[in-house]
C-alpha cells in the first residue's frame, strides 16, 4: 500500500538578524543556513520514516536538484517530481530575530506548475490500497482530488494553508481532513460549530501540546500529548500526519496510528529544525518503550 503525495518542496532559507529592517535599510545579516521545507516535502520524510512507502509527485526547478536527491535518499519515489527550466523552486526566505520571532517571505514557484499529465500519470498508476494526499500549498488541488475521487482510491487532505473557500468544496471529494485545532474550529463555524456536522468521514485534529484527536464515521479518539522539553515546534503538524497516515496506510486502528503519530511529533518539538527532526520509525520504538 502506497501513499501517492502531490506536494509543495521548497528551500527553506534562514537569515539571522539583529532586528528586522524598516523599509529602506540595507542590513548584515549575522548568519545564514539552508534547509529543505515545504508542508509536501516535511510530510513525505515524515511518511517514510515512519515506514511507508511513499511516491512524491511535484515540481521544482533546476535550482533545486539537491532537494530531489534529498527525497530520493530518504527511500521516496521522486519519479514524478518535474523539473523545470523556466521556474525557480519554491522557496521561503526567513528572517529570524534574537527573540526567535520570524518574518516570512513565500515563493510558490515550480509548487504552482503541476500539471494535468504528472496528475493523471500518478494516479493512474495507483492501486485501489493506496492513499492519495494532497496540501494547499500546490495548484491543481481540485483536480488532484478529482482524479483520485474517479479512481476511487482514498484521499487524505492536509487542509493547510486553511482558507475556507477552496477547503469546502473539497470536503465530498475526500475521505480524511487533517487540520489543527484553529482551523477546524473555524471549518466547523459553517457547520453550526459541530464537528461531526462537517461532511467528512474522517476528521484529524491537532490540539498543540495538549493532543490530538481522530474522528472516525462519528467514533472520536483523543490521544494527549506526550510531556517532553519542546524546543522548536516547526512541522510539528507535518510530522503528527506523516506518522498518523503511515500508520493508517496499513490498516493500523485509530488509537494505535495516533499513539504513534503523538509520539513522533513528541520527539520532532523537542529538537531542532523542522525536517531534519522527523524521527525514524526505531526512534518512535524506543520512545515508547522508554515511556511505557
Ligand atoms: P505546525 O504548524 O507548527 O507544524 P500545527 O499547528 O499543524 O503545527 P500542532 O497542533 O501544533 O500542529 O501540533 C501537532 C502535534 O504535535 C500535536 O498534536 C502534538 O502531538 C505534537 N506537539 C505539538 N506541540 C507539542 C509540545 N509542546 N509537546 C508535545 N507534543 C507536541
Amino acid at each position: 500500500m502506497a501513499i501517492v503525495n502531490f506536494g509543495s518542496i521548497n528551500i527553506d532559507k534562514v537569515y539571522r538578524v539583529s532586528h528586522f529592517p524598516a523599509a529602506g535599510e540595507t542590513l548584515l545579516v549575522d548568519g545564514y543556513s539552508v534547509g529543505l521545507g515545504g508542508k509536501g516535502a516535511n510530510q513525505s520524510i515524515a511518511m517514510a520514516r515512519a515506514g511507508a512507502d511513499v511516491r512524491h509527485i511535484g515540481a521544482i526547478g533546476t535550482d533545486g536538484l539537491w532537494t530531489k536527491q534529498r527525497l530520493s535518499d530518504e527511500g521516496i519515489d521522486t519519479d514524478g517530481i518535474a523539473v523545470l527550466e523556466n521556474e525557480a523552486t519554491g522557496h521561503a526566505v526567513i528572517e529570524v530575530d534574537p527573540s526567535a520571532e520570524n518574518k516570512i517571505l513565500v515563493l510558490s514557484g515550480a509548487n504552482a506548475a503541476l500539471t494535468q499529465d504528472q496528475i493523471d500519470t500518478a494516479v493512474g498508476a495507483m492501486g485501489a490500497d493506496d492513499w492519495l494526499l494532497f496540501q494547499n500549498e500546490t495548484n491543481l488541488t481540485e483536480a488532484i482530488a478529482a482524479a483520485g475521487k474517479a479512481k476511487g482510491v482514498r484521499i487524505a487532505y492536509s487542509a493547510a494553508p486553511f482558507i475556507a473557500d477552496k477547503v469546502v468544496p473539497l470536503l465530498d471529494m475526500v475521505d480524511m481532513i487533517c487540520v489543527n485545532h484553529l482551523e477546524a474550529a473555524t471549518l466547523a463555524e459553517g457547520y453550526g460549530g459541530d464537528m461531526d456536522a462537517i461532511p467528512v468521514s474522517r476528521l484529524l485534529v491537532t490540539y498543540g501540546a495538549r493532543g490530538a484527536e481522530y474522528r472516525d464515521d462519528g467514533h472520536v479518539e483523543f490521544v494527549p500529548s506526550f510531556k517532553v522539553d519542546a524546543v522548536d515546534t516547526t512541522g510539528a503538524g507535518d510530522t503528527f500526519l506523516g506518522s498518523f497516515l503511515a500508520a493508517i496506510s496499513k490498516d493500523a486502528p485509530g488509537q494505535h496510528a495516533l499513539l504513534q503519530a503523538s509520539a513522533a511529533a513528541a520527539l520532532q518539538v523537542s529538537r531542532h529544525g523542522a525536517a531534519d527532526a522527523i524521527p525514524t520509525a526505531d526512534d518512535v520504538h524506543k520512545f515508547l518503550f522508554s515511556r511505557a
